[in-house]
């Protein structure tokens, strides 16, 4: 495996598998990777000849009283993980070889990009669509992949890849959990001992909303406002938002139907931490 930080290596690189004929699949992170990253990069190796797995913490994502200073960061482990999971290359830029001083030219995405998230982070999918498409056109892969976990984003790429006309394959993978239910994050390391408890309330209500909804539950105000008040109920949790929405367009649900998003984003003390659920009905 190697790793580079110069995008002119990158482009060597895949140009020689592509002379090849070999596929090539990416998985774009921040980096201090876990199980979650694994099994992107591990669905990757298994779909694609070759995979590049680019770790950047990207600066244009975060907005200005947000955690891009304290991010964790480890390049070592990272380089175990991706060895592990059998990838071939590491994309690992600094922010100067991805943004030149006079950068000026931003993705922008409306309406799918508005809701959930991005109501709290009005410029952070701003930031992930312009480097993603930054990562798309400098590795071109055949695949990219990307995790349920972050299910607005999933939408957000998708839409981007079709109304720009993006010849890449867009792979949603499942949200990988703690054995106690907590979504695996980087931003996990953030909490402590006490918070770690309390941030089971978001998993805690992702199930209690799915098992409503299996049960035959449609409407939206009913398996929100039991959903929130479990989350009430911890003193560390502050609710962002709670909400129910169509996966692919986000527009918000007043009942159950189609292919149905339920997310949240829960501040646990500074921390913030998102989880989510998706059934189709
Ligand atoms: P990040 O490094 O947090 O930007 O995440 C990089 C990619 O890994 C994104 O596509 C995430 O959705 C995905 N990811 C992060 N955590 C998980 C998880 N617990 N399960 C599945 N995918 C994840």
């Amino acid at each position: 495996m190697e790793i580079t930080g110069a995008i002119e290596e990158v482009r060597k690189q895949v140009k020689e598998w592509r002379r090849q004929g070999l596929s090539v699949g990416l998985v774009p992170t921040m980096g201090y990777l876990h199980e979650g990253h694994k099994s992107l990069i591990e669905r990757a190796v298994a779909e694609n000849d070759r995979v590049v797995v680019s770790d950047f913490v990207n600066p244009i994502q975060f907005g200005i009283n947000e955690d891009l200073a304290t991010y964790p960061r480890d390049i070592e482990a990272d380089k175990r993980l991706c060895e592990q999971a059998g990838a071939d290359l590491i994309f690992h830029p600094e922010a100067a070889e991805m943004y030149a001083p006079d950068f000026s030219t931003y993705v922008e995405m409306q309406k799918v990009s508005e809701g959930l998230c991005g109501k709290t982070r009005p410029t952070h999918f701003r930031g992930v669509c312009t480097v993603v498409c930054k990562l798309f056109h400098i590795v071109m892969p055949d695949r990219a992949y990307f995790g349920q976990k972050d299910a607005q984003q999933l939408a957000v790429i998708r839409r981007m890849v079709r109304d720009l006309d993006l010849d890449i394959q867009i792979v949603g993978c499942p949200i990988i959990r703690e054995e106690d239910g907590l979504a695996k994050s980087s931003r996990n390391t953030y909490l402590s001992r006490e918070e770690r408890k309390a941030a089971l309330v978001l998993s805690r209500a992702v199930f209690l909303g799915e098992d409503l909804m299996k049960k035959g539950e449609r409407d939206a105000d009913t398996i929100l406002a039991a959903m929130r008040s479990l989350i009430e109920q911890e003193p560390l949790a502050k609710i962002d938002y709670v909400e129910m929405v169509d996966a692919d367009s986000i527009e918000p649900l007043a009942r159950a139907r189609g292919r149905v998003l339920t997310a949240m984003a829960v501040y646990i003390g500074t921390t913030r931490l998102i989880d989510n659920f998706i059934m189709e009905v």
